[in-house]
């Protein structure tokens, strides 16, 4: 009898064992993105949706931060259908609300860049800039301290991350306004827990929401979720 029991026990853990070692074979292949480009239906009539949403904004007096806004989530739709983070920054000139340099998450495609958030990519595009058109030598003309940013500020579609906040921080800008939050994983929200030498070399920065409508904000927080389908419970 207790044998018997043995036996059925031996078995029992035999199979289960042999499910665990299934599910770990298939697994990996049901959480990564199947690669050559395909986007799933549901995605792409989401952001055809958005896309409308952006597409027939108008910029509300009401709130100054309006177009610089609209340009960011252009960028984040574009991001999207790229398959990469649906987030998008731009780089303005506030005496005369020119827009300097635009960015957008490029993560994933064409191929895999960590480094890559729309801050960075806007960062990466304007410090090259600057580096062609700018000299670091103080006896020349052109001379410009690389961190000179005044009357420059950076619009993103989200609160920055770490990574980003603290290369906007050594970029030398002052001014970051965001339209969404993110409540997992921005920054903004965690200044204080920066560390000193971060926080000191940020001092006097101005990070705060950006001063767009709410319809705005929800557009860039929409974007930022673009798997998230109308009608599904969202966080
Ligand atoms: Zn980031």
């Amino acid at each position: 009898m207790h044998t018997d029991n043995r036996t059925i026990h031996s078995h029992f853990h035999f199979s289960f064992k042999g499910i665990l070692l299934l599910l770990l074979f298939f697994l990996p292949a049901c959480q990564h993105t199947p690669p050559g480009g395909y986007v799933p239906p549901a995605r792409i009539h989401y952001l055809d949706g958005i896309e409308k949403d952006i597409n027939t904004y108008v910029p509300d007096p009401r709130f100054p931060d309006d177009p610089f806004v609209l340009e960011t989530v252009r960028e984040a739709l574009k991001g999207a259908r790229e398959r990469n983070g649906g987030i998008g920054a731009c780089l303005v000139r506030e005496a005369t609300g020119e827009v300097l340099e635009r960015g957008r998450n490029s993560q994933y495609e064409p191929y895999f860049r960590s480094d890559l958030h729309a801050e960075m990519d806007l960062l990466d595009r304007w410090e090259e800039r600057m580096r062609l058109t700018r000299s670091r030598d103080p006896r020349e003309a052109t001379y410009l301290d690389p961190r000179a940013a005044e009357g420059i500020a950076l619009y993103t579609s989200v609160e920055p991350c770490p990574m980003c906040l603290t290369r906007i921080i050594n970029s030398g800008i002052k001014k970051v306004y965001y339209a969404a939050p993110d409540i997992n994983g921005g920054m903004a929200r965690r200044f204080d827990s920066l560390p000193p030498f971060w926080k000191g070399m940020a001092e006097g920065m101005v990070l705060e929401p950006a001063r767009c409508s709410p319809a705005l904000a929800d557009i860039a927080a929409r974007l930022f979720q673009p798997m998230h389908i109308p009608g599904a419970k969202r966080k």
